[in-house]
């Protein structure tokens, strides 16, 4: 395209570069479709712990053995049975979607993501418990607590503030009588010089990529091995970049499978995972955009977006909760970019208009009550259309998905990669379907 010359048209646009984003773009390329990807920095995709919760048994019992729990689809189909605005129970049919939409990501990331099986992947976190994971990264997976045939080494790096490998060994001791291993903490003598003790997990993540450096981790790894040893377990710090093979290395020199713990704030594998996305998408012919989206009316009219001005016949809006910036909280709750209508989670349509609120009157004083703020977002139809303040579809070559959507509540039930994927799958193949049928007949702007 030669200077002045005008931008050809798009079939998709997608705003947000999260996991809903990436999959819906991904999606509608699969499709047929000429798609650009509008953001303006990494949101809550990229502060997660890098592994993707698609839902857990909630009705399983702590005593309960690891291996009878439900798997992640047929935990997804129990909670949309309970609950009837989570994402889960709004897409109805859609969710029949969740095996191909997971496998479809895990192929997307497949150098990032390791394939999914039929039950969760039993993994843990830096605080000694274990998570249900639906897709985990491969450096995560020699992890899985069903999967380790012997005693597990849980590692620390001596005097490092960041980990405590005993807390770690003692809060999976737990899950031994359940059908976990066997854990015992060992201490490497790995950065702690004057200092070190205190670098950040990106800093250590890079530390451990030069030549030699991983090699040298996984030595210090073996000698401090306990007998019996299957597996080990270590800081989620083994590289940024995948192409430095850190676990690969690491795991080869200590003659063992080794893995990372999930990531906590700053999270190492929550960075790898956006720098995942935004290499598969550029490989995968995705225009990349960066800037906030300055203006915004309508698929169909141009949208104005780091100083360039886009047109595209359907626009997935992909833009996050509260970390993201896809709800905003301005004395009530609020979405920045079209300015459709947000609702507080557990809001009865029609009852009192809860999400006018200030956003501290929609908490619950109890920890494990539904929380109306976490869970506040826009309503959509089967398709994912956000619904306008009547109810109907704001606009038919509109779609949402991920975050922004409300009804489901991450931090309490575990769906929030899982809700990221499933819609943004849905949500980009419903947009490149109806502009590429559209595209022969001319868009209206509504
Ligand atoms: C700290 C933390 C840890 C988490 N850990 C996990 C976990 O381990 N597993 C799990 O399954 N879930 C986890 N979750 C939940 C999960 O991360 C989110 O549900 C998920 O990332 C949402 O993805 P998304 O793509 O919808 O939004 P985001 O990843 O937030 O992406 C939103 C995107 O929209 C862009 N955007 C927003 N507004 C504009 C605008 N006006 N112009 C341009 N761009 C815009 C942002 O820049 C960003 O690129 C965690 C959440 C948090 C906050």
């Amino acid at each position: 395209m030669s200077p002045g010359e005008p931008a050809p048209p798009l079939d998709v646009l997608v705003l947000g570069g999260g996991l809903a984003g990436a999959v819906a773009a991904l999606a509608a390329r699969e499709r047929g479709a000429r798609v650009a990807l509008v953001r303006r920095s990494p949101g809550a995709s990229a502060l997660s712990s890098g592994a993707v919760g698609v839902a857990w048994d909630a009705d399983a019992l702590p005593g309960d053995p690891l291996r009878a729990r439900r798997g992640w689809l047929e935990s997804a189909r129990r909670l949309g049975a309970r609950r009837p605005e989570h994402p889960y129970a709004v897409v109805g049919e859609g969710l029949r979607e969740l095996p191909a939409a997971l496998a479809f990501a895990a192929s997307e990331l497949e150098a990032l993501l390791a394939p999914p099986l039929e039950r969760n992947r039993f993994l843990a976190t830096a605080h000694g418990a274990a998570l249900g994971a639906a897709l985990c990264q491969r450096s995560m997976a020699a992890g899985d607590l069903l999967e380790v045939r012997g005693r597990l080494a849980v590692a620390g790096f001596r005097g490092h503030l960041g980990w405590d490998a005993r807390l770690v060994a003692g809060g999976l001791a737990r899950y031994a009588p359940l059908g976990g291993p066997e854990p015992v903490a060992v201490e490497l003598d790995l950065f702690a010089g004057p200092g070190e003790g205190l670098l950040r997990p990106h800093e250590l993540a890079r530390a451990l990529e030069p030549p030699g450096a991983a090699e040298e981790a996984g030595r210090r790894l073996r000698e401090a091995l306990p007998a019996g040893a299957a597996a080990a377990l270590l800081p989620p710090v083994l590289g940024l970049r995948l192409e430095a093979r850190v676990p690969e290395r690491l795991s080869a020199a200590a003659g063992l499978p080794v893995a990372e713990l999930l990531g906590d704030v700053p999270s190492v594998p929550g960075l790898r995972l956006q720098d995942a996305m935004e290499r598969r998408l550029r490989q995968a012919g995705v225009e990349l955009v960066e800037g906030p989206v300055e203006r915004a009316e309508a698929p169909g009219l141009a949208l104005l977006a780091g100083g360039r001005e886009l047109v595209a016949g359907a626009w997935v809006l992909a833009t996050g909760r509260y970390t993201g910036g896809g709800v905003a909280r301005r004395g009530r709750l609020l979405e920045p970019v079209l300015g459709l209508p947000v609702h507080a989670g557990g809001e009865d349509p029609a009852g009192p208009r809860l999400h006018a609120r200030p956003p501290a009157a929609l908490t619950r004083a109890g920890c494990f009550e539904p929380q109306p703020l976490l869970a506040a977002g826009l309503r959509v139809d089967p398709e994912l259309r956000p619904l306008g303040e009547d109810g109907r579809p704001f606009h038919p070559r509109l779609f949402a998905a991920g975050g922004v959507l409300g009804g489901h509540e991450p931090a309490q039930d575990g769906t929030g990669l899982g809700v990221a994927i499933l819609t943004g799958y849905v949500a980009g193949r419903g947009a490149a379907f109806t502009s590429l049928r559209c595209a022969g007949s001319g868009f209206a702007s509504r």
